[in-house]
Protein backbone atom coordinates (compact mmCIF):
# COMPACT_ATOMS: atom_id res chain seq x y z
CA UNK A 1 0.00 0.00 0.00
CA UNK A 2 1.35 3.29 -0.99
CA UNK A 3 -0.07 6.69 0.83
CA UNK A 4 0.48 10.29 0.36
CA UNK A 5 3.18 11.39 2.88
CA UNK A 6 4.17 14.12 4.71
CA UNK A 7 7.56 15.44 4.97
CA UNK A 8 7.84 17.57 7.46
CA UNK A 9 7.83 15.80 10.70
CA UNK A 10 9.39 17.80 13.61
CA UNK A 11 11.25 14.71 15.78
CA UNK A 12 12.59 15.64 19.03
CA UNK A 13 14.40 12.73 20.63
CA UNK A 14 13.89 12.08 24.73
CA UNK A 15 17.47 12.51 26.11
CA UNK A 16 16.54 8.99 27.64
CA UNK A 17 14.86 6.21 27.51
CA UNK A 18 12.82 4.92 30.00
CA UNK A 19 12.63 1.40 28.80
CA UNK A 20 15.54 -0.11 31.30
CA UNK A 21 12.46 0.74 34.25
CA UNK A 22 9.81 -1.11 32.87
CA UNK A 23 9.20 -5.25 33.99
CA UNK A 24 7.90 -6.06 30.62
CA UNK A 25 6.98 -9.40 32.09
CA UNK A 26 4.67 -7.42 34.52
CA UNK A 27 2.58 -4.63 32.76
CA UNK A 28 -0.83 -3.41 33.60
CA UNK A 29 -2.82 -2.87 30.72
CA UNK A 30 -2.61 0.41 29.29
CA UNK A 31 -0.78 1.57 32.23
CA UNK A 32 3.01 2.28 30.83
CA UNK A 33 3.84 4.84 27.80
CA UNK A 34 6.63 4.71 25.07
CA UNK A 35 8.96 7.72 25.33
CA UNK A 36 7.34 9.75 22.47
CA UNK A 37 4.58 11.12 21.43
CA UNK A 38 3.19 12.38 18.34
CA UNK A 39 1.54 15.44 18.19
CA UNK A 40 -0.42 17.63 15.76
CA UNK A 41 -2.61 20.66 15.68
CA UNK A 42 -5.98 21.82 14.44
CA UNK A 43 -5.95 25.80 14.04
CA UNK A 44 -6.93 27.85 10.88
CA UNK A 45 -9.13 25.46 9.03
CA UNK A 46 -5.87 23.42 8.81
CA UNK A 47 -3.81 20.70 9.94
CA UNK A 48 -0.58 21.67 11.11
CA UNK A 49 2.72 21.20 13.25
CA UNK A 50 3.32 17.12 12.97
CA UNK A 51 5.20 16.61 15.86
CA UNK A 52 7.03 13.65 17.42
CA UNK A 53 8.15 14.52 20.82
CA UNK A 54 8.86 13.04 24.17
CA UNK A 55 6.18 11.77 26.15
CA UNK A 56 5.12 14.86 28.08
CA UNK A 57 2.01 16.32 29.61
CA UNK A 58 -0.17 18.56 27.82
CA UNK A 59 -1.16 22.57 29.08
CA UNK A 60 -4.47 22.96 28.06
CA UNK A 61 -7.10 26.06 28.94
CA UNK A 62 -9.36 24.97 31.92
CA UNK A 63 -12.30 26.31 29.53
CA UNK A 64 -10.55 24.34 26.57
CA UNK A 65 -14.35 22.37 25.18
CA UNK A 66 -13.17 18.72 25.88
CA UNK A 67 -13.55 19.23 29.34
CA UNK A 68 -17.01 20.89 28.86
CA UNK A 69 -18.29 19.66 25.96
CA UNK A 70 -16.66 16.11 25.60
CA UNK A 71 -15.34 16.67 22.16
CA UNK A 72 -13.27 13.58 22.10
CA UNK A 73 -12.79 10.36 19.91
CA UNK A 74 -9.94 7.73 19.50
CA UNK A 75 -9.09 4.94 18.52
CA UNK A 76 -7.18 1.78 19.58
CA UNK A 77 -4.91 -0.56 17.62
CA UNK A 78 -1.60 -2.54 18.33
CA UNK A 79 1.88 -2.60 16.75
CA UNK A 80 3.17 -6.45 16.85
CA UNK A 81 6.80 -7.82 16.36
CA UNK A 82 7.76 -11.34 14.61
CA UNK A 83 10.59 -13.59 14.93
CA UNK A 84 12.50 -11.39 12.18
CA UNK A 85 12.03 -8.41 14.33
CA UNK A 86 9.81 -6.40 11.63
CA UNK A 87 6.59 -4.65 12.79
CA UNK A 88 3.13 -5.19 11.71
CA UNK A 89 0.01 -3.65 12.13
CA UNK A 90 -2.98 -5.14 11.66
CA UNK A 91 -5.84 -3.70 9.39
CA UNK A 92 -4.94 0.23 10.10
CA UNK A 93 -6.62 1.64 7.30
CA UNK A 94 -9.85 0.60 9.28
CA UNK A 95 -8.99 2.33 12.34
CA UNK A 96 -7.83 5.34 10.18
CA UNK A 97 -11.76 5.18 8.77
CA UNK A 98 -13.26 4.86 11.73
CA UNK A 99 -11.65 8.11 13.67
CA UNK A 100 -12.65 10.15 10.60
CA UNK A 101 -15.96 8.89 11.27
CA UNK A 102 -15.60 9.47 14.98
CA UNK A 103 -14.69 13.16 14.45
CA UNK A 104 -17.39 13.49 11.80
CA UNK A 105 -20.57 12.34 13.84
CA UNK A 106 -18.79 14.38 17.16
CA UNK A 107 -18.62 17.85 14.32
CA UNK A 108 -14.86 17.68 14.56
CA UNK A 109 -12.49 18.15 11.53
CA UNK A 110 -11.35 14.81 9.83
CA UNK A 111 -7.67 14.64 8.70
CA UNK A 112 -6.12 13.02 6.05
CA UNK A 113 -4.41 9.68 6.03
CA UNK A 114 -0.34 11.04 6.11
CA UNK A 115 -1.14 12.87 9.37
CA UNK A 116 -2.16 8.96 10.48
CA UNK A 117 0.33 7.04 9.02
CA UNK A 118 3.03 8.82 8.74
CA UNK A 119 2.84 9.87 12.03
CA UNK A 120 2.56 6.74 13.64
CA UNK A 121 5.62 5.11 11.34
CA UNK A 122 7.84 8.16 12.68
CA UNK A 123 6.71 7.03 16.20
CA UNK A 124 6.57 3.32 16.04
CA UNK A 125 10.39 3.85 14.43
CA UNK A 126 11.54 5.84 17.53
CA UNK A 127 10.15 3.46 20.00
CA UNK A 128 10.28 0.07 18.35
CA UNK A 129 12.26 -1.32 21.45
CA UNK A 130 9.03 -1.13 23.05
CA UNK A 131 7.45 -3.70 20.79
CA UNK A 132 8.59 -6.84 22.29
CA UNK A 133 8.30 -10.47 20.90
CA UNK A 134 6.54 -13.63 21.33
CA UNK A 135 3.60 -14.27 20.67
CA UNK A 136 0.72 -12.18 22.51
CA UNK A 137 2.88 -8.99 23.05
CA UNK A 138 2.35 -6.37 21.79
CA UNK A 139 2.20 -2.42 20.93
CA UNK A 140 -1.13 -0.99 22.02
CA UNK A 141 -1.50 2.57 19.98
CA UNK A 142 -3.84 5.04 21.20
CA UNK A 143 -4.47 7.75 18.87
CA UNK A 144 -7.31 10.61 19.86
CA UNK A 145 -8.37 13.98 19.07
CA UNK A 146 -9.67 16.61 21.44
CA UNK A 147 -10.82 20.08 20.97
CA UNK A 148 -8.65 22.60 22.58
CA UNK A 149 -10.17 25.88 21.85
CA UNK A 150 -10.92 27.67 25.09
CA UNK A 151 -14.12 28.87 26.01
CA UNK A 152 -17.72 27.35 27.42
CA UNK A 153 -19.46 27.79 24.18
CA UNK A 154 -21.73 24.77 23.81
CA UNK A 155 -20.68 24.83 19.60
CA UNK A 156 -17.85 23.43 18.16
CA UNK A 157 -14.45 24.48 18.61
CA UNK A 158 -12.25 25.61 16.10
CA UNK A 159 -9.03 24.06 17.46
CA UNK A 160 -8.41 20.56 17.63
CA UNK A 161 -4.77 18.09 18.85
CA UNK A 162 -4.57 14.99 17.18
CA UNK A 163 -1.91 12.74 19.71
CA UNK A 164 -0.86 9.10 19.25
CA UNK A 165 0.47 7.28 22.70
CA UNK A 166 1.71 3.96 22.46
CA UNK A 167 1.68 1.36 25.74
CA UNK A 168 3.26 -2.02 25.85
CA UNK A 169 0.71 -4.84 26.64
CA UNK A 170 1.16 -8.37 27.03
CA UNK A 171 -0.91 -11.21 26.54
CA UNK A 172 -3.40 -9.98 27.59
CA UNK A 173 -5.78 -12.72 29.65
CA UNK A 174 -9.12 -10.64 30.57
CA UNK A 175 -9.76 -13.40 33.80
CA UNK A 176 -13.06 -15.00 34.30
CA UNK A 177 -15.74 -13.04 32.33
CA UNK A 178 -19.42 -13.14 33.18
CA UNK A 179 -21.65 -10.77 31.85
CA UNK A 180 -24.92 -9.28 32.86
CA UNK A 181 -27.25 -8.57 29.64
CA UNK A 182 -29.05 -4.95 30.19
CA UNK A 183 -32.06 -4.48 31.05
CA UNK A 184 -32.83 -1.17 32.06
CA UNK A 185 -29.89 1.01 30.95
CA UNK A 186 -28.53 1.06 27.71
CA UNK A 187 -25.28 2.36 25.90
CA UNK A 188 -26.65 4.14 22.88
CA UNK A 189 -29.46 5.11 20.69
CA UNK A 190 -30.64 5.12 17.95
CA UNK A 191 -29.79 8.51 15.85
CA UNK A 192 -27.02 9.11 18.82
CA UNK A 193 -23.46 7.97 18.57
CA UNK A 194 -23.32 4.81 19.69
CA UNK A 195 -20.84 3.98 16.45
CA UNK A 196 -18.55 6.50 17.26
CA UNK A 197 -15.72 5.97 19.54
CA UNK A 198 -16.40 8.80 21.54
CA UNK A 199 -14.95 9.16 25.15
CA UNK A 200 -18.58 9.87 25.83
CA UNK A 201 -19.82 6.31 25.42
CA UNK A 202 -17.61 4.89 27.42
CA UNK A 203 -18.13 7.33 30.63
CA UNK A 204 -21.85 6.46 30.12
CA UNK A 205 -21.29 2.82 30.63
CA UNK A 206 -18.98 3.16 33.78
CA UNK A 207 -22.16 3.67 36.23
CA UNK A 208 -24.66 0.17 35.32
CA UNK A 209 -20.71 -1.52 34.82
CA UNK A 210 -20.27 -0.85 38.27
CA UNK A 211 -23.54 -1.89 39.46
CA UNK A 212 -22.97 -5.15 37.02
CA UNK A 213 -20.25 -5.76 39.48
CA UNK A 214 -21.73 -5.55 42.55
CA UNK A 215 -23.88 -8.45 41.10
CA UNK A 216 -21.01 -10.60 40.43
CA UNK A 217 -20.31 -10.24 36.53
CA UNK A 218 -17.73 -8.34 34.67
CA UNK A 219 -19.21 -6.65 31.91
CA UNK A 220 -22.87 -5.40 30.46
CA UNK A 221 -24.07 -6.62 26.95
CA UNK A 222 -26.02 -3.54 26.21
CA UNK A 223 -29.61 -3.92 24.52
CA UNK A 224 -31.15 -1.81 22.21
CA UNK A 225 -32.68 1.55 24.22
CA UNK A 226 -35.89 1.38 22.85
CA UNK A 227 -37.49 -2.51 23.73
CA UNK A 228 -34.14 -3.91 25.21
CA UNK A 229 -35.19 -7.52 23.21
CA UNK A 230 -32.03 -7.40 21.09
CA UNK A 231 -28.53 -7.81 22.04
CA UNK A 232 -25.53 -4.96 21.13
CA UNK A 233 -22.16 -5.35 22.06
CA UNK A 234 -20.60 -5.25 25.38
CA UNK A 235 -18.15 -2.75 27.18
CA UNK A 236 -15.23 -3.04 24.60
CA UNK A 237 -16.20 -5.45 22.41
CA UNK A 238 -18.51 -6.86 19.80
CA UNK A 239 -19.89 -10.44 20.50
CA UNK A 240 -21.23 -13.42 19.08
CA UNK A 241 -22.89 -16.48 20.27
CA UNK A 242 -22.31 -19.91 18.97
CA UNK A 243 -25.63 -21.74 18.65
CA UNK A 244 -24.80 -25.25 17.74
CA UNK A 245 -22.22 -25.12 15.25
CA UNK A 246 -23.18 -21.80 13.69
CA UNK A 247 -21.87 -18.88 15.23
CA UNK A 248 -24.63 -15.62 14.82
CA UNK A 249 -23.79 -11.63 16.02
CA UNK A 250 -25.90 -8.32 15.29
CA UNK A 251 -25.33 -6.38 11.96
CA UNK A 252 -23.60 -2.99 12.73
CA UNK A 253 -25.67 -0.03 12.70
CA UNK A 254 -25.52 3.59 14.38
CA UNK A 255 -25.92 1.82 18.22
CA UNK A 256 -22.79 -0.20 17.81
CA UNK A 257 -19.40 0.09 17.12
CA UNK A 258 -17.86 -1.54 13.68
CA UNK A 259 -15.20 -3.67 15.43
CA UNK A 260 -12.09 -4.47 13.35
CA UNK A 261 -11.73 -7.42 15.38
CA UNK A 262 -15.32 -8.19 14.48
CA UNK A 263 -14.97 -8.23 10.95
CA UNK A 264 -11.78 -10.06 10.99
CA UNK A 265 -14.21 -12.87 12.72
CA UNK A 266 -16.67 -13.26 10.63
CA UNK A 267 -14.36 -13.11 7.81
CA UNK A 268 -11.85 -15.93 9.68
CA UNK A 269 -14.74 -18.06 10.64
CA UNK A 270 -16.21 -18.22 7.43
CA UNK A 271 -13.01 -19.38 6.19
CA UNK A 272 -13.09 -21.99 8.40
CA UNK A 273 -15.84 -23.58 7.02
CA UNK A 274 -18.02 -22.05 9.89
CA UNK A 275 -21.82 -21.00 9.12
CA UNK A 276 -21.94 -17.65 9.83
CA UNK A 277 -25.41 -15.47 10.75
CA UNK A 278 -25.34 -12.00 11.12
CA UNK A 279 -28.67 -10.60 11.69
CA UNK A 280 -30.94 -9.35 14.99
CA UNK A 281 -30.83 -11.34 18.12
CA UNK A 282 -32.87 -11.28 20.83
CA UNK A 283 -32.18 -11.67 24.22
CA UNK A 284 -35.53 -14.43 24.49
CA UNK A 285 -33.39 -16.55 21.79
CA UNK A 286 -29.86 -16.82 23.36
CA UNK A 287 -31.75 -17.66 26.55
CA UNK A 288 -33.93 -20.33 25.15
CA UNK A 289 -30.48 -22.03 23.48
CA UNK A 290 -29.08 -22.20 27.03
CA UNK A 291 -32.26 -23.60 28.10
CA UNK A 292 -32.29 -26.33 25.32
CA UNK A 293 -28.31 -26.73 25.48
CA UNK A 294 -27.62 -25.65 21.87
CA UNK A 295 -26.07 -22.77 23.77
CA UNK A 296 -22.24 -23.31 22.96
CA UNK A 297 -20.41 -20.63 23.31
CA UNK A 298 -20.69 -16.60 23.74
CA UNK A 299 -17.52 -14.41 23.14
CA UNK A 300 -16.48 -10.64 23.20
CA UNK A 301 -14.31 -9.69 20.26
CA UNK A 302 -11.78 -6.01 20.60
CA UNK A 303 -8.41 -5.16 19.86
CA UNK A 304 -7.11 -5.95 23.45
CA UNK A 305 -7.75 -9.79 23.51
CA UNK A 306 -8.73 -10.88 20.03
CA UNK A 307 -11.31 -12.81 21.58
CA UNK A 308 -12.88 -13.07 25.43
CA UNK A 309 -14.82 -16.16 25.52
CA UNK A 310 -17.62 -15.35 28.19
CA UNK A 311 -18.13 -18.47 30.75
CA UNK A 312 -22.03 -17.04 31.78
CA UNK A 313 -24.40 -14.53 31.59
CA UNK A 314 -26.95 -13.11 33.70
CA UNK A 315 -30.31 -11.48 32.58
CA UNK A 316 -33.10 -10.18 35.73
CA UNK A 317 -32.19 -11.97 37.95
CA UNK A 318 -31.35 -15.73 36.69
CA UNK A 319 -28.12 -16.93 35.74
CA UNK A 320 -26.73 -19.41 33.10
CA UNK A 321 -23.73 -20.97 32.81
CA UNK A 322 -22.17 -22.35 29.18
CA UNK A 323 -20.57 -25.50 28.59
CA UNK A 324 -16.59 -26.04 28.95
CA UNK A 325 -15.38 -27.16 25.29
CA UNK A 326 -12.46 -28.71 24.30
CA UNK A 327 -12.06 -26.76 21.40
CA UNK A 328 -13.97 -23.76 21.42
CA UNK A 329 -14.66 -21.76 18.35
CA UNK A 330 -13.30 -18.62 20.36
CA UNK A 331 -9.95 -20.05 20.73
CA UNK A 332 -9.63 -22.01 17.08
CA UNK A 333 -10.53 -18.14 15.63
CA UNK A 334 -8.36 -16.58 17.86
CA UNK A 335 -5.37 -17.99 17.27
CA UNK A 336 -5.84 -17.81 13.43
CA UNK A 337 -6.23 -14.39 13.79
CA UNK A 338 -2.97 -13.95 16.14
CA UNK A 339 -0.70 -16.16 13.35
CA UNK A 340 -1.55 -13.66 10.77
CA UNK A 341 -1.09 -10.52 13.53
CA UNK A 342 2.19 -11.82 14.04
CA UNK A 343 3.55 -12.97 10.56
CA UNK A 344 2.98 -16.61 11.35
CA UNK A 345 1.20 -17.74 9.01
CA UNK A 346 -0.14 -16.41 5.12
CA UNK A 347 -2.24 -13.38 5.04
CA UNK A 348 -4.45 -14.07 2.65
CA UNK A 349 -6.67 -11.71 3.42
CA UNK A 350 -4.32 -8.63 3.05
CA UNK A 351 -5.01 -7.78 6.23
CA UNK A 352 -0.86 -7.37 7.55
CA UNK A 353 0.39 -3.92 7.09
N1 LIG B 1 -17.20 -2.17 20.84
C1 LIG B 1 -16.70 -1.17 21.59
C2 LIG B 1 -17.64 -0.27 22.29
C3 LIG B 1 -15.30 -0.99 21.70
O1 LIG B 1 -14.79 -0.01 22.45
C4 LIG B 1 -14.44 -1.86 21.00
C5 LIG B 1 -12.94 -1.70 21.11
N2 LIG B 1 -12.45 -0.82 20.14
C6 LIG B 1 -15.01 -2.88 20.21
C7 LIG B 1 -16.39 -3.00 20.15
C8 LIG B 1 -14.15 -3.79 19.39
O2 LIG B 1 -13.58 -3.08 18.31
P1 LIG B 1 -12.18 -3.49 17.68
O3 LIG B 1 -12.32 -4.91 17.28
O4 LIG B 1 -12.01 -2.59 16.52
O5 LIG B 1 -11.15 -3.31 18.74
Amino acid sequence: MTKETIQDIHVEKAASTRINEVDFNNLTFGSVFTDHMFECDFKDGEWKNPTVKPYQPLTLDPSARVFHYGQAVFEGMKAYRDDNDETWLFRPDENFNRINKSCARLAMPEFPESYFFDGLKTLLDLDKDWIKKGFGNSLYIRPFVIATQSGVMASPANAYKFIIICSPAQSYYGGEVRVKIADHYSRAASGGFGYAKAAGNYAGQFYPTNLAKEEGFQQVIWTDANTHEYLEEAGTMNIFFRINDKLVTCPISDCILDGVTRKSVIDMAKDMGIEVEVRPIKVKEVIEAAENDSLKEIFGSGTAAVITPILGFGYKGDKWELPKLDSPYASQIKNKIMEIQYNKAEDKFGWRY
